[in-house]
């Protein structure tokens, strides 16, 4: 079917991509990336990572280049080498009988990450979900970290 997509159909689409495309209240960059990436697929860039920061972190503007220094130069690069589901979330490791046999089993991630458990407003850490597994930054080191 080639029927022309309507302007508002499109303006429509648009919409609950900006919907899709906003963090929730109190949601961390990871769980941000996560839901988006799932959705969206990664774009090659870090254009969502810093469309994030534009909207709930306009102050990390080291952001990008702290994830690309970390091994994240693109938005699912972020997730696969700059955090880690925490280990509370793994599957244990277990022992299961395979052909009869008692096998251990190594502990896996988890399918699917639960809701975030929340950060506050500005912050780019993680929620308990995740490990954040970036290199601590050699400046911009502000004092005063709780
Ligand atoms: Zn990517
Ligand atoms: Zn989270």
């Amino acid at each position: 079917m080639d029927e022309p997509i309507t302007a508002e159909a499109e303006s429509y689409v648009r919409e609950l991509a900006e919907l899709w495309l906003a963090p929730h209240e109190q949601e961390c960059l990871s769980c941000y990336l996560d839901r988006v990436v799932a959705v969206f697929g990664c774009q090659g860039d870090l254009r969502f990572a810093g469309r994030y920061r534009d909207l709930a972190a306009p102050r990390a503007t080291a952001l990008e280049r702290r994830l690309s220094d970390s091994g994240g130069r693109c938005d699912c690069e972020v997730l696969m080498n700059t955090m880690q589901p925490a280990w509370h979330l793994w599957k244990p490791r277990r022992t299961e009988v395979v052909d009869g046999w008692a096998t251990e089993l190594d502990a896996e991630p988890p399918d699917e990450m639960p809701h975030c458990t929340g950060v506050r407003r500005g912050s780019t850490q993680p929620c308990r979900n995740w490990h954040s597994m970036l290199r601590p930054s050699s400046r911009g080191r502000r004092g005063g970290s709780r």
